[in-house]
């Protein structure tokens, strides 16, 4: 019988030897103290057996208590760990004082009746030789009973608690559910029966013996040392480990802080439909998977991203498989990233997509509005045509009535039509210019020319306006302006003819003040010309708009006819010609307006004084006398307006010209063919064939009239239209309508 003990108190100790030298890091500290405390607990029940006097005993006694003492605890927090279930702190310090309480009240026996009455110690040899302790208890041996059973029933109830869960490892659970029971009844037993010799001893070594087994198993999944140690330390990488049959083992911090449902999962825990997604996925990975190698996926579960890498777990030297082992990193910040790298870039690639539409959006609009410009152009020289042509007869017919009609009644009216109908020709020629402005078209000629002929044009319709209204003009002009100067003679002209009839129209009375000057350097004159007015003036705040176009400063000028484009065209023109046109204004005092423009000096001989002393025509309808009469000159029109014909018939009627007419250039180049020609004015626009194209056929072939000089007689008034003709080889040009004196002054100059 003490052999047993015996054997059993080696074997204890020898579990202490063998956790220590051969499994090393397979075990809790846990496992070790309670081995160790099993060990003591059987040697001094050995100890007790083979006692001889009460003080052995009572020595072997506390021995074996300062190691039975501390087994329940151990076996409580060996089954919770097992089972998965965290103590509090509490608790374990609760357990522990009362423990090491007991333990003192244990050490004190012989000394009080506390925990065994003292008078009650004795020891007897039973039938087997063996020693047995007799004691009665004292008051405090319930706190051992207490802390006793509270241990165990408190590791039964997590046993069971860990039963009942939904994922709970069974078969290792039941298995220490058993031992549990086992030894539980084996201590009924005991004090029922009351052995002879304690059985306990062997109690407790099962059922640390069942421990052990379990907590190696689970053990053997955290695979080598070196692995353990990466589960716990790679702190980015989670692990998760699975035995042979595709089970769940154990996983790192990382592992569970990923997916915090791996802390419910035990070994051997039952896989369930609404398991984890993640577990399943793994699971199903594993199942499928029958290679050696390691395989890699994307794992992408909850809105993260695992890459994921499966290898198998080896051991002994063939390499056994004894598991899986999952590896994965969280990248889901840096897929993330990506994820938004790759959707602002795909957002850029929008917007350019939307940039490159706008482009196309933009430049067919650019097309469209030079479509809708040269359409415009287009429509502005056949209205100027359109408009024009009436105007043509309107004007020719009235220069009629004021040459021949004897009624002063009449020729007041017709003087009307002849002061409207040349405004509205300015208004077209304004709108004409300005829409040449707007598109850019404006071309600006460097011709030589006469300052004298340029003024001189301004001074007169300056006289002949400011006359009309009883103004006073008075002119101050430098004597050292130079003879000829190189520019746009037409455009510097326009420009002072459109400050003066402004002049004239806002001045009610007074005196309109005309200053040419001017500043040398090298070879270019700054043209200057000052144009002064004692009128209604412009209020300060509408001075910066009236150069804006259709702008008038209308509440002062309320009644006076104008469109408001005048000054916009001139401050254009001027700006192109790199001059400037200003105004200084006090309302209600006058106006000063100044147009500088450089010109290239050509001629610099001083011009001498512009005295005015050049009256204007003032050589009335009435006393008409045709500047030429010609009976034997031949003339021929073409025109496809018959009332143009006509009118020109007319104005020319005292000149006694033959004139014959044509209505298309086809008919022309017939005639041209029959009859010489001593001059010919031809229109362009026509149906059949235009002038331009009548003319080059002229020119073509020889017939009488190819030498005949040939003069474009067209309304198309477009400003770089008279160029255009003369370029082609028109020996002349007149726009209509064409005033009476200028068509007679034409014909001058080719028939003599
Ligand atoms: P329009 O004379 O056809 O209205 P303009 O462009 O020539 O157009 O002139 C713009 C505006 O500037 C005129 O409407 C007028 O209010 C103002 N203005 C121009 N010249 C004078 C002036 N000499 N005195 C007073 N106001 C003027």
């Amino acid at each position: 019988m003490i052999g047993t003990h015996i054997i059993i108190t080696a074997i204890s100790f020898f579990a202490i030897f063998a956790m220590v030298y051969f499994m090393r890091g397979h075990y809790s500290t846990e496992e070790l103290l309670l081995t160790v405390m099993v060990a003591t607990s059987n040697a001094g029940t050995l100890l007790l057996y083979l006692s001889n006097t009460v003080g052995e005993a009572l020595i072997s006694n506390k021995v074996m208590y300062v190691g039975g003492i501390f087994i329940m605890y151990l076996v409580f927090l060996i089954i919770c760990d097992i089972v998965n279930i965290k103590i509090p702190n509490w608790v374990r310090i609760v357990l522990v004082a009362l423990s090491f309480f007991t333990l003192a009240l244990v050490l004190s026996t012989g000394y009080n009746d506390l925990y065994y009455k003292t008078e009650s110690l004795k020891v007897i040899k039973n039938s087997y030789g063996i020693t047995e302790f007799k004691k009665s208890y004292g008051p405090l041996h319930i706190i051992f009973l207490i802390l006793l059973y509270g241990e165990f029933l408190a590791c039964l109830a997590i046993t069971i608690a860990s039963l009942m869960r939904k994922n709970a490892s069974r078969r290792y659970t039941i298995t220490v559910l058993v031992a549990l029971v086992f030894c539980a009844a084996v201590d009924v037993i005991d004090r029922i029966m009351d052995f002879p010799i304690d059985p306990m001893p062997f109690a407790y070594i099962l059922v640390e013996g069942i421990l052990f087994s379990l907590c190696y198993v689970i053990r053997e999944f955290d695979m080598s040392e070196n692995e353990y140690n990466i589960l716990e330390k790679m702190s980015q990488y989670g692990y998760i480990t699975f035995n042979k049959s595709g089970r769940y083992v154990n996983s790192n911090p990382f592992a569970k802080e990923t997916f915090p449902e791996l802390n419910d999962i035990r070994l051997d825990s039952h896989i369930t439909e609404n398991y984890p997604t993640f577990y399943n996925e793994i699971m199903l990975w594993i199942k499928n998977w029958g290679g050696r190698k390691s395989v890699e996926k994307i794992i992408e579960l909850n809105g993260r991203y695992l890459s994921c890498t499966l290898k198998h777990i080896t051991s002994g030297a063939n390499k056994d498989n004894i598991g899986y082992l999952v590896e994965f990193t969280d990248e889901t910040e840096s897929r993330n990233h990506i994820r938004l790298l790759t959707e602002t870039n795909s957002n850029l690639e929008e917007a350019n997509a939307l940039l490159e539409e706008q482009k196309d959006l933009a430049e067919k609009y650019s097309q469209d509005a030079a479509n809708a410009n040269k359409a415009k152009s287009a429509f502005l020289a056949n209205m100027s045509h359109e408009i024009r042509t009436p105007i043509n007869t309107i004007m020719g017919m009235n220069t009629m009535i004021l040459r021949e009609s004897p009624n002063d009644d009449i020729t007041k009216y017709a003087n009307n039509i002849e002061t409207s109908s040349k405004y509205l020709l300015d208004i077209i020629n304004d709108i004409l210019d300005f829409s040449k402005v707007e598109s850019g078209k404006l071309d600006i000629s460097e011709d030589e020319y006469n300052l004298y002929d340029v003024l001189k044009d301004a001074y007169l319709s300056l006289r002949t306006a400011a006359d009309a209204k009883g103004l006073k003009v008075i002119v101050n002009n430098d004597a050292y302006l130079p003879t000829k100067l190189k520019g746009d003679a037409i455009r510097v002209k326009q420009i002072l003819l459109n400050i003066i009839s402004n002049s004239v129209k806002y001045t009610a009375d007074g005196a309109i003040t005309l200053s040419v000057g001017g500043v040398k350097a090298d070879n270019v004159f700054t043209l200057k010309v000052s144009v002064q007015d004692t009128g209604m003036g412009i209020k300060q705040e509408n001075l910066s708009k009236i150069f804006d176009s259709f702008q008038r400063a209308d509440n002062e000028n309320r009644g006076i006819e104008g469109t408001g484009l005048g000054l916009a065209i001139s401050k254009r023109f001027a700006q192109a010609m790199k001059g400037d046109i200003s105004v200084r204004s006090l309302y209600g005092v006058g106006s000063t307006f100044t147009f500088t423009v450089p010109q290239e000096i050509v001629d610099e001989t001083p011009l001498g004084r512009f005295t005015g002393n050049d009256q204007p025509d003032k050589s009335s309808h009435k006393s008409y006398a045709p500047s030429i009469i010609a009976k034997n000159a031949n003339i021929l029109v073409v025109d496809d307006a018959e009332m143009n014909i006509e009118m020109i018939k007319i104005l020319l009627k005292k000149t006694q010209i033959n004139i014959d007419s044509a209505n298309n250039g086809i008919m022309a180049i017939k005639m041209c063919k029959e009859k010489h020609y001593d001059l010919i004015f031809m229109d362009d626009l026509m149906p059949y064939m235009d002038g331009v194209q009548a003319f080059r056929k002229l020119k073509e072939t020889d017939h009488l009239n190819k030498t005949t000089p040939v003069v474009m007689l067209t309304a198309n008034a477009v400003r770089g239209q008279k160029e255009r003709y003369l370029a082609e080889g028109f020996n002349d040009y007149l726009s209509k309508p064409v005033p009476a004196e200028a068509l007679e002054e034409t014909i001058r100059k080719y028939i003599h």
